[in-house]
């Protein structure tokens, strides 16, 4: 028997699941061992045997079949019963992985992404080095000459070639630069709260700030409009995500306190989890926000010709909120859109998972790098962070010559030097 005091998972979501299997093919790691432990199925049966009291947290099973989930929730819109795995797997979590049973590079993570001071004194920094790359870029003429410099300069300098093109695109960009870089360690301005009325406020996300700070520069960029109230927190997802659900919905609803009007956010992970304890419609992600605003404008050429553009779904984004169209539409009207055959399952970032499960990661990581170059493609697309990093870790040590950038990135290039 458990320790848990009351049911550990809800008995309504638990109930709901009725066997079928269908959701068997849809699931990545099912495909992987073609194990019914590793598949939606298996594990909900484990949930269950949890939840009466046959197995407890310290059973290896259940241990493994925890983790080794990549969460990616693809079992959830092939499921007739509607059963919310999603949902299901944060419970699971929250009680297998209390106290010492979760992972110790998970609680550091958590730990550092729950500290608000963490994230403003990585903004000072990321906001600051960007501030002088983009700087130096301009000041050597580095601006890009046209579309296809503009993506060769992003993609293979990662954020700093973000930065140093958003800096040299022109007064957009570097406006974008000095709000973004201002909101992370400044106080903001008197009028924010009126204008995010209008426009929304910009959501930094963690992940962003200390790695892709180029990507709400160019978020800022497209729609200047945007405020970015200082000294915001994590939205949750990493802790909702990785069995702390309470502190997860703690800090969502912090966040939705502090920034005002709807939540612009360039993460899929972000938007799902915030938009889970917040509601839909407060939460509006990237492309939705562009595509509402009016859209976009210009073109990505590469070598005289439109650029090939394949784009790598957030499973949270495309499985949790059904937002899928919005990113091909938009990557259609500035480039050529090429649709990857498995556009649509986990590249093996999953949150932490590719920290704390590399091996299994990796194996995901590289049957996608083999279809992007198989594609033909010059850029891969986006939508969350998480995504970007793992997509561009895994071309680079392939040597490719295609590029992983963000949505924002993209349609920064062809506004910013649109034909
Ligand atoms: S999760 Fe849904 S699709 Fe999978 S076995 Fe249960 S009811 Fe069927
Ligand atoms: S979340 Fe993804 S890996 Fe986990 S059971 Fe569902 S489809 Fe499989």
């Amino acid at each position: 028997m458990t320790d848990h005091q009351g049911p550990v998972l809800d008995p309504g979501l638990l109930s709901r699941c009725i066997s079928c299997g269908f959701c068997l093919p849809a699931c990545p790691t099912y495909a992987a061992t073609g194990d019914e432990a590793s598949s939606p199925r298996g594990r909900i049966n484990l949930m269950r045997a949890l939840q009466v009291g046959d197995l407890g947290p310290d059973d290896p099973t259940l241990r493994e079949q925890a983790s080794q989930c990549l969460g990616c929730r693809a079992c959830e819109p092939v499921c007739p019963a509607g059963v919310e795995y999603g949902q299901l797997l944060e419970q699971w979590r929250d009680h297998q992985w209390r106290g010492r049973h979760r992972p110790l590079l998970a609680r550091a993570l958590m730990a550092a992404a729950g500290l608000r001071g963490v994230w403003r004194v990585v903004g000072r920094v990321r906001g600051a080095g960007a501030g002088r790359r983009a700087r130096a870029g301009a000041g050597a003429g580095a601006g890009p000459a046209g579309p296809a410099r503009a993506a060769e300069t992003s993609g293979a300098a990662g954020s700093a070639g973000a930065a140093g093109s958003a800096g040299a695109a022109g007064p957009a960009g570097v406006a974008g630069s000095a709000r973004v870089a201002g909101s992370a360690g400044v106080p903001g301005s008197a009028g924010a709260a009126g204008s995010a009325e209008a426009a929304g406020s910009l959501v930094l996300g963690c992940f962003e700030r200390a790695l892709f700070p180029g990507v709400s520069r160019a978020a800022l960029a497209l729609d200047p409009g945007l405020t970015v109230p200082p000294g915001q927190g994590c939205c949750g997802a990493l802790h909702a995500h990785n069995g702390d659900t309470a502190t997860g919905e703690r800090l969502a609803r912090r966040l939705g306190e502090d920034l005002p009007g709807t939540l612009v956010t360039t993460s899929g992970g972000c938007a799902a989890h915030l938009a889970s304890v917040l509601g839909r419609d407060r939460v509006r992600e990237l492309s939705e926000h562009v595509a509402d605003r009016g859209g976009v404008r210009g073109e990505v050429r590469i070598d005289g010709r439109r650029a090939r553009v394949a784009l790598q779904d957030s499973c949270h984004l495309a499985n949790g909120l059904g937002v899928r169209q919005p990113p091909r539409d938009l990557i259609a009207r500035v480039a050529e859109y090429v649709e990857l055959p498995s556009a649509g399952t986990c590249c093996g970032a999953a949150g932490t998972y590719s920290l704390l499960r590399p091996r299994e990661s990796r194996r995901i990581l590289a049957a996608k790098v083999d279809e992007i170059e198989a594609a033909g493609v010059d850029l891969v697309v986006a939508v969350n962070p998480g995504c970007l990093r793992q997509v561009r870790t895994g071309l680079r040590r392939r040597r490719s010559r295609v590029r992983a950038v963000h949505l924002a990135e993209l349609l920064e290039m062809a506004a910013g030097g649109g034909v």
